[in-house]
């Protein structure tokens, strides 16, 4: 077997490849594009794509395809072939500049929220050159973002690669106040450990529900749940190794820091985590680790589940998007380091973290909002619905120390006001973890735990970016003015950490204590998606994300219509699946299970009086009454399907969703769950969450 080193990234035209493959100036001036974002002229651009395609000839490629992320938050790709025709019977393998650079495509089949008109169809992808090219399946992968005829961006990359740049710019400023004269860029980091669950492939393709939507509409609790904490980090099972094992090598392959990977909490739950990379990088990676997961599955025979909660009963599966700011030098801006002075530097960056969270708690929030992770925030396993943060223990009394202008250890001799050189030195968070916390600060990075398994990581680390942005820009244009520096930065601090500590909650975010303290301290909590949503277009979220330029206004509303419009579809294809299944097979099981247990009644009443039927009888009584009741409320919800308003615009219609159709697919879901552990097994229609979760 070929070693680990020798195979990653073997299938990626990375920096390694590049200096190998390029004159020495196509190469400086092509780092100079990737670094500093400088334009590429055309001569430039044909001698690179001629060498991507010799490259990509030699793995085996025949293809090209520009590589986007529509608003659908997943991937499209439209392949193209490299030949060229020499004459009538022969042809070359060619791929010029312009093909790198920039394709055009039919955008009228992608999701734009009315920002496209029907006549204008076009859309153009541009290469993306700071996320390396790869080779997959035959094709050379360009990585590209996805735009309008008229500029607007219909794709998930283009606001991520503005928010990245925006935070750059806001965090040097910073570091030049503390004498940093050398860095010239601040790259955000992310690092998003996905969870998923695996099933078996043929009990799968028994449920319609698992099919159409990803997750089960019913199903009944084993009698064996997650309460024996025997599944977490547990022994993999062989089946499952041998996915794994191979799934990590296509990662690898593919240049994905694929690192850990263990069983999680629930039964059939599993988690991988990359090493962390830019956040441009990890969000591209995320993509591929989640196609490649459900490929690789499929080969062994397995469903890949990465739906946020495909069993009720046991935990739903999230995405932590851990988080950071480092400088191109290295070094990581909210690691508190070893000396006062870094400290200093650092508690700057803490504190506009804390205030960025405080005041857009709500883009927070809605950066992860969706039907799917409705069912996980604020049920009693994930994070809530309310966005605090967990910073420990240490570095709370440090900011309570600097907001009472008391020194922080008794040791300390000097007060704090004296200046930022005497800040109290300490190396990093040395309490325990919070694992309820949505926010959390794990000793150098943020842990982000609100996403929902399934969705691209690409918007809350457009809304981290943006948000830590407009922080850094105050403080930047405070202190750049200020008179007298270490002054200056002691108010700022003082004065943030008051008016912003309500954010910062320690305890236990799971509590009906903390909804309640919560609300006392006026955060916010949106249970649901379609209570987030609205949000997005509130006034002061405009005003960052337009005065950043990261959206513009036009582009905020699409994308809120998209966002409505996807919960409006989710919940839509839910509801039809979940009539047809009752209507063909629950239903139909129910009555069949009923008339055996008539037929028995009827029988033994015939042999005579003093025959017993009372066990049937009640069985019967039972489910005959249950049946009844879920029959009548399905004939609701096939109305409410049938007859959505026409008169509602999409946040009418995603709460008519929610309210007149979730809701009551919720309630009939509680009754089916009742009558199916009373139905033989020989009668139930479709595989059990003990075929699924113990096969
Ligand atoms: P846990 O499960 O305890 O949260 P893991 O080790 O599974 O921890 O995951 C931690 C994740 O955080 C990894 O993906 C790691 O690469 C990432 N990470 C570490 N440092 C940084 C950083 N500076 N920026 C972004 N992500 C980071
Ligand atoms: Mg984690």
């Amino acid at each position: 077997m070929t070693s680990v080193p020798e195979i990653f990234a073997a299938n990626v035209f990375n920096d390694d490849v590049m200096r190998d493959k390029l004159p020495k100036d196509v190469y400086k001036t092509l780092c100079k594009t990737i670094e500093d974002g400088a334009d590429l002229d055309k001569s430039v651009a044909n001698v690179v794509a001629g060498a991507m395609k010799d490259w990509a000839v030699e793995q085996g490629a025949t293809h090209f395809t520009h590589w986007f992320q529509p608003l659908t938050g997943i991937t499209a790709e439209k392949h193209d072939s490299f030949i060229s025709p020499t004459s009538s019977c022969h042809v070359i393998m060619e791929f010029s500049g312009k093909e790198l650079i920039k394709g055009e495509t039919d955008a009228s089949s992608f999701p734009s929220g009315g920002l496209r008109a029907t006549f204008e169809a076009r859309g153009y992808t541009a290469w993306d050159p700071t996320s390396y090219a790869f080779v997959k399946d035959g094709s050379l992968y360009i990585p590209t973002v996805f735009c309008s005829y008229g500029g607007e961006a219909l794709d998930k990359k283009t606001p991520l690669l503005h928010s990245m740049e925006v935070v750059s710019d806001q965090a040097i400023r910073i570091l030049r106040l503390f004498g940093n004269t050398s860095a010239k860029r601040v790259i955000p980091s992310a690092g998003a450990e996905q969870e998923y669950f695996i099933v078996d492939k043929d009990t799968f393709s028994k449920r319609e529900d698992l099919i159409f939507c990803g997750r089960t509409l019913f199903g009944a609790n084993p009698p064996k749940g997650q309460e024996m904490d025997d599944h977490y980090f547990g022994t993999i099972k062989p089946r499952i190794a041998a996915f794994m094992k191979e799934l990590d090598e296509e990662l690898w392959k593919l240049g994905v820091l694929s690192k850990t990977k263990h069983n999680e909490a629930a039964p059939a739950q599993h988690e991988l985590a990359p090493i962390y990379t830019s956040a441009n990088i990890a969000t591209d990676h995320n993509q591929l680790i989640m196609e490649i997961m459900r490929k690789v599955a499929d080969k062994h025979g397995l469903v890949a589940l990465l739906h946020e909660k495909p069993f009720a009963g046991v935990n739903g599966s999230g995405k932590h998007n851990n988080w950071s700011l480092g400088t191109d030098k290295g070094e990581n801006l909210l690691n508190p380091g070893k000396t006062p002075h870094d400290n200093a530097q650092f508690l700057l960056f803490l504190v506009a973290v804390i205030k960025a969270v405080d005041e857009y708690q709500d883009l927070l929030r809605i950066s992860v909002a969706s039907a799917g992770n409705d069912h996980r925030l604020g049920a009693g396993e994930a994070p809530p619905a309310i966005v605090s943060m967990f910073i420990g223990d240490e570095l709370e009394a440090i900011l309570a120390a600097i907001e009472n202008g008391e020194n922080y250890l008794a040791a300390q001799k000097q007060r704090m006001e004296t200046g930022v050189h005497v800040l109290p030195t300490f190396t990093k968070d040395t309490t325990d973890r919070n694992r309820t916390s949505p926010f959390a600060f794990t000793g150098n990075k943020f842990e982000f735990r609100m996403l929902g398994s399934s969705q691209s990581i690409s918007d809350p680390n457009v809304v981290l970016n943006t948000i830590v942005a407009e922080e850094l820009r105050q403080f930047a244009d405070e202190l750049e003015g200020a008179a007298d520096f270490n002054k200056a930065l002691n108010e700022l601090l003082k004065r943030e950490v008051k008016n912003h500590k309500r954010i910062i909650y320690n305890g236990n975010c799971y509590s009906d204590e903390w909804k309640a303290e919560a609300a006392r301290r006026g955060l916010h909590n949106y249970a649901t998606t379609v209570e987030a949503l609205p949000h997005f277009v509130d006034e002061e979220n405009v005003k960052l994300f337009t005065s950043h330029k990261v959206f513009c206004e036009a582009e905020m509303h699409s994308r809120l219509e998209i966002l409505l419009e996807t919960y409006s579809k989710t919940i839509n294809i839910e509801a039809r699946t979940f009539v047809d299944m009752m209507k063909k097979q629950i239903i139909p099981a129910i009555c069949e299970y009923s008339s055996h247990l008539a037929k028995d009644i009827a029988v033994k009443k015939k042999v005579g009086d003093f025959i017993d039927a009372t066990p049937e009888t009640e069985l019967l009584t039972k489910i005959s009454n249950l049946n009844k009741e879920l029959f009548e409320k399905g004939k609701v919800l096939e109305y409410n399907v049938k007859n959505v308003p026409t008169d509602l615009d999409e946040l009418g219609k995603a709460l008519y969703f929610r309210k007149d159709i979730f809701e009551i697919m919720q309630e009939m879901r509680v009754i089916i769950d009742e009558i199916e552990p009373h139905i033989p097994k020989t009668i139930w229609p479709v595989p059990t969450y003990s075929d699924l979760l113990f096969f």
